[in-house]
């Protein structure tokens, strides 16, 4: 019988990797950090055990006593910094094979069955390792399940602290939900300076959008919080449309879009590499074209 392993910080990262080993007969959860406080937590119908740290090393030794426990033959998460730091930890102290970019799986008998994508996800490989594996899935790759019933929540204490932790500080963050948006304008380098995004703010706002970035405006410049960075570093988002505001298109920045239903570019110079993935391309200075775009949307909306 195989065994799995999920570990992950929010709700939807922990049903999505169920998701991902919904065939597997015997499912725990590890939910660390914000998720360790979420009360749906105790709806998820398996075996829950909470840790109240999101600290590498108290991951590891939770990863580490669950693994010695139950013997799982996948351990499986999101790609997430915290995921990346502790799982690879464990899987480089056990000698375990340790796919990331995962984009579909197949549970067999003997080993895994994978499919992952790399050269920022222009390419995909399918490959096959043994059991016990851990595995680092794509957001959004997987479908999530929607169990419901009792869990069985056991809080377990954070140990085995290596690292000393000194001092947090906390993000700056924007509060904005990117990965559920439905309609994202994206900036990108193409506006000059920080108080030129209120024309993509406008336009959002006419469009009921959120406002995401390409890397440099996001931690580069600094002009918009860390998270609403989209790229391979950054989100990966899905929206209905995603309309992206002088921004070239470079394979880091389209791997976080291209989950995309439609993508419209607006960019001033015609050989920008955005237009060869858009629907649809409007070859334009922002700086002239946006403001007409706004005031026809407000005359549409009058
Ligand atoms: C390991 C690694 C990871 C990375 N991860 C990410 C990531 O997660 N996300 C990400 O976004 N990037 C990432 N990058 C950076 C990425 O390679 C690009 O450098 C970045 O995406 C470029 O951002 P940009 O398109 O805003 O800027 P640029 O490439 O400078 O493009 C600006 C565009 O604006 C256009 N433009 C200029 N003026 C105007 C105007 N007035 N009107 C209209 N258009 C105009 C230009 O023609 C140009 O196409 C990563 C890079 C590395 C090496």
């Amino acid at each position: 019988m195989v065994k799995a392993l999920v570990v992950g910080s929010s709700i939807p990262e922990i049903r999505e990797a169920l998701g991902a080993v919904a065939s597997v007969e015997e499912k725990v959860v590890l939910a660390y950090g914000k998720a360790a406080e979420d009360g749906s937590l105790e709806q998820l119908g398996v075996k829950v055990y909470k840790l109240k740290s999101t600290h590498p090393d108290h991951i590891v030794a939770a990863v580490e006593k669950i693994f010695n426990e139950l013997k799982p033959e996948i351990i499986i998460g999101w790609i997430t910094k915290n995921n990346r730091a502790a799982l690879s930890y464990f899987a480089g102290k056990h000698d375990l094979p340790m796919p990331t970019d995962v984009t579909s799986l197949k549970i067999q008998a003997d080993g895994l069955v994978y499919t992952r994508g790399f050269l920022s996800e222009r390419a995909t490989a399918k490959e096959k390792v043994p059991f016990p594996a851990v595995v680092l899935i794509n957001q959004k790759a997987f479908k999530p399940v929607e169990t419901s019933g009792q869990s069985e929540v056991i809080e377990i204490t954070p140990e085995g602290e290596i690292v000393k932790l000194l001092e947090v500080k906390e993000k700056a963050l924007s509060g904005i939900n990117l990965e559920e948006a439905e309609i994202i304008v994206g900036v990108g380098r193409g506006f000059k300076k920080k108080e030129d995004l209120e024309l993509a703010f406008n336009l959002a706002e006419l469009l009921g959008a959120q406002v995401g970035a390409s890397r440099p405006i996001a931690a580069d410049y600094k002009w918009l919080p860390e998270d609403a960075w989209i790229g391979i570093s950054g989100k990966r988002v899905s929206p209905k449309l995603y309309i992206a505001i002088g921004i070239s298109g470079a394979p880091q920045h389209m791997a976080g879009v291209m989950n995309s239903k439609i993508i419209v570019a607006i960019n001033k110079d015609k050989t920008a590499p955005i237009f060869k993935q858009a629907d649809y391309g409007v070859v334009a200075d922002l700086y002239q074209f946006l403001p007409v775009l706004i005031n026809k949307l407000k005359e549409r909306k009058k």
